[in-house]
């Protein structure tokens, strides 16, 4: 089982080489065109607790990871860091089911993938026959920056740099990551938005690769964002997990279908679902949830991607997105075609827009459904869910909840409805305390402290500690100095 780019059959890899490349060197994702050939029983998957799951579905998807060693870096990469054992609870919330999947180290769902891409990562090199060192750069907009920077905390054979936009990000966001320990990560802000720091880090990779930078120095550059397809796979689990549990307590029968609602952005957490659904997992329909930037939205009823319209910066940051990268990964595995899909990522970068045919977009339809929500919309639905079912949720779950009430509106004979939850409430204190019908006093911190007397809802340990930890990391540069940075970083042994 090869994977292969989304643009040409030129590029064919195994799945520890996609693991270890992210990209192929078309700019195409390393994907497989049907899931569907995969020996696979999901019914015997949902008898698995949530790690076991992981490791059947890990090495079902990666099948270079046999299942015993999968087993061991399942283990490995969750050891102790989740608040509970089955690492993704579940919740009822009125007719519906939220899924927890902020109940980790660093209080957002990316925890979910980037504590498995690592082990992923670092044993693909073995596999691979690769030495080098893997120096990982991301630019982050908040939350990915904290996950990667945890999750490759003292990992050996890796290190990591992640830039910020120094004023982009929350003091929260901003504090979780300048107080990372760990002797092989680092932290530094970009005099610059996150547009900036991004371009950076794609200018450095192509410089680095054009005139050889780093050859012979033993170091060679990667990435963790959700292109990886190492990333994606970890993120297959909770659907089934969510599944179980509605089996378990009842609500379903083994067999019946489940719809599941999404807080989108990068469109990696929706993909996970259409790949249990391709692994035979009963999912229904998948509900796109886009906040004002809701160019999935207008997609997915549509069939025209456009992204030539107004970017806003809403209450939901981490769905601030017009380029939804994993999408094409969908088109891919819909169509089976990668020159279709090597055009219509051309149209997107020249004209900035494309349209599928008609045959994809139908078949788009059969699984997807999408709506959108503004920030008062957010806010308001944040108030109703804690006035209503006591329930305390973050913004981009609240996208989700009120996307989720439209759908179940707009189709009398849904199934039964789980909510992604993707944040703790306590990463967005302020839109959530004004949600609640709350002023905020004071800064951040005394937000969090003011939530959580009104509401009584705990705060995450490694959100409660924050404000008294050391900052150890305090590099401050100007964008166009990024890649002398990460030179000299590359040529220091010891951080
Ligand atoms: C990243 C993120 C999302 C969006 O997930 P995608 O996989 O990019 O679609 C939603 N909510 C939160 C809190 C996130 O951090």
């Amino acid at each position: 089982m090869k994977y292969q780019s989304t643009r040409s059959t030129e590029y064919q890899v195994s799945s520890a080489q996609a693991v270890l490349d992210g990209l192929a060197p078309d700019g195409g994702l390393y994907s497989l065109s049907s899931l569907k050939k995969i020996d696979f029983d999901y019914a015997a998957v949902l008898k698995q607790n949530t790690k076991a799951m992981a490791a059947t579905i890990l090495s079902a998807l990666l099948p270079d990871y046999p299942a015993e060693e999968m087993t061991a870096l399942v283990n490995a990469g969750y050891a102790n860091k989740f608040e509970t054992e089955d690492l993704v609870p579940t919740v009822a919330v009125g007719d519906d089911t939220v899924l927890e999947l902020f109940r980790g180290p660093t209080s957002a769902f990316k925890d979910v993938a980037l504590s498995m891409l690592p082990q992923l990562m670092t044993a693909a090199r073995g596999k691979c026959g690769f030495t080098d060192e893997i120096l990982i750069l991301t630019a982050t907009s908040g939350d990915t920056g904290k996950a990667a920077m945890e999750g490759f905390c003292d990992v050996p054979g890796t290190k990591i740099i992640v830039f910020f936009p120094d004023d982009g990000v929350s003091a929260v966001q901003k504090a979780q990551m300048v107080t990372q320990q760990g002797k092989n990560v680092c932290a530094c802000a970009i005099k610059g938005n996150f547009d900036v720091a991004q371009t950076g880090v794609k200018n450095i990779f192509a410089a680095v690769s054009e005139q050889k930078l780093l050859e012979g120095k033993g170091v060679s550059l990667s990435s963790a964002n959700s292109i990886n397809i190492g990333r994606l796979a970890p993120q297959v689990v909770y659907y089934f997990k969510a599944y179980a549990d509605l089996v378990n307590n009842g609500t379903v029968q083994l067999g019946d279908k489940v719809d599941f609602v999404v807080p989108t952005g990068n469109f990696g957490d929706i993909l996970a679902g259409y790949f249990a659904k391709e692994l035979g997992l009963p999912v229904g329909t998948l509900v796109c949830a886009s906040n004002a930037n809701n160019v999935l939205t207008d997609f997915l009823r549509t069939g025209r991607y456009d992204r030539k319209r107004p970017f806003y910066k809403t209450t939901s940051p981490s769905m601030d997105i017009l380029v939804s990268s994993n999408l094409e990964r969908l088109l891919f595995m819909l169509s089976g075609d990668e020159k279709l899909v090597a055009s219509l990522m051309s149209q997107l970068s020249k004209e900035g827009s494309y349209e599928v045919p008609t045959a994809l977009f139908q078949k788009l339809q059969e699984s997807f459904w999408s709506g959108c929500c503004d920030d008062a919309a957010t806010k308001a639905a944040i108030g109703k869910v804690w006035r209503e079912h006591h329930y305390l949720c973050d913004t981009h779950t609240a996208v989700a909840w009120e996307v989720a009430q439209q759908y179940k509106a707009a189709n009398p004979h849904h199934n039964p409805v789980v909510i992604l939850s993707t944040a703790s409430p306590y990463k967005f204190p302020v839109a959530v305390l004004e949600g609640i019908g709350e002023m905020p006093t004071g800064d951040e911190y005394n937000t969090m402290e003011q939530l959580h007397a009104v509401t009584g809802v705990p705060i995450p340990k490694n959100l409660a500690g924050l404000k008294e930890r050391e900052v150890l990391h305090h590099d401050v540069i100007e964008p166009e100095d990024m890649l002398s940075f990460v030179l000299t970083k590359a040529a220091q042994k010891n951080w």
